[in-house]
């Protein structure tokens, strides 16, 4: 559903990421884990087009999100593709973002009514399974604030989903929160995991979730994938010295 092909950033003359080339199958489970700084989270922005590539080509369902000029110059493709494709895929990241103005449900149910633009009821209706789903459904008409961070994490996760999307990037989303908040977190994505339909791209550093919920493993370092295979061979095969040395870390 996803196509990286030999995709490339630089901010100013500093490289990023360096010709990655990843596919991401309907349903499938990626883990992407390495080193701060390695450009995972910028491999995320690209897909949300939250950044431009500097060279490559990303494709979501086919559709290019980056279109080539004849002068060779990249331009995003025009507003009502981009809202379709972007349409297809939800985000997570490590600092929640909730609007603090809006009850819960209103978080939650905000994007179905202004952007798929569905009646308000319908919107409600799912809203509230989905919060239902994340184990918040008494905390509806609460706020924000009133909140504890892994809860605030949970609205987070049921607001990407009510979109209904084809691929879920979560991004760190625990590294902001208390040690004793993060099972509760991790336990809402292994279950969204299970149910199979939709893919995820998690970026993590909880090596332990990375294994019992991914296919797939991808390791990267240096701006670019430096070995990836299944969780099996990633932390109990690993081939590469830099993967060894990185995960030697969380032994
Ligand atoms: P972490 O695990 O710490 O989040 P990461 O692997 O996700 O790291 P990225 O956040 O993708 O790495 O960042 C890679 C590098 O790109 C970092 O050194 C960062 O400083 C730099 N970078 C990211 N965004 C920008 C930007 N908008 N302008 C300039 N440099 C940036």
């Amino acid at each position: 559903i996803v196509r990286y092909r030999k995709v490339s950033k630089s901010f100013g003359d500093r490289p990023i990421l360096k010709e990655i080339n990843l596919d991401i199958a309907p349903g499938e489970k990626i883990a992407v884990i390495g080193p701060s700084g390695s450009g995972k989270t910028t491999l995320a922005r690209l897909l949300m087009t939250l950044e431009e590539p500097t060279s490559g080509t990303i494709e979501v369902d086919g559709n290019q999100l980056w279109h080539k000029t004849v002068q060779g110059k990249l331009v995003r493709a025009d507003e009502k593709h981009l809202h379709s494709i972007r349409g297809k895929i939800g985000m997570v990241f490590q600092h929640f973002n909730l609007f603090p103005h809006m009850s819960i449900l209103r978080n939650v149910t905000e994007a179905p009514i202004h952007v798929l633009g569905l009646d308000k009821e319908e919107a409600v209706e799912r809203a509230v399974s989905m919060l239902k789903k994340v184990g918040l459904a008494d905390k509806l008409d609460q706020y924000p604030a009133q909140l504890s961070g892994g809860q605030k994490q949970r609205v987070a996760i049921a607001r990407a989903l009510v979109m209904r999307p084809k691929v879920m990037l979560f991004d760190e989303v625990t590294s902001a929160l208390d040690p004793e908040l993060v099972g509760e977190v991790l336990t809402v994505i292994r279950e969204i995991a299970e149910e199979g339909e939709m893919a995820m791209l998690l970026i993590t550093h909880e090596m332990e979730f990375a294994r019992d919920v991914a296919d797939r493993i991808i390791f990267t370092d240096g701006g670019r994938i430096v070995e990836q295979g299944t969780p099996e061979q990633i932390f109990y095969r690993p081939q590469s010295p830099r993967l060894i040395t990185f995960l030697s870390r969380f032994r």
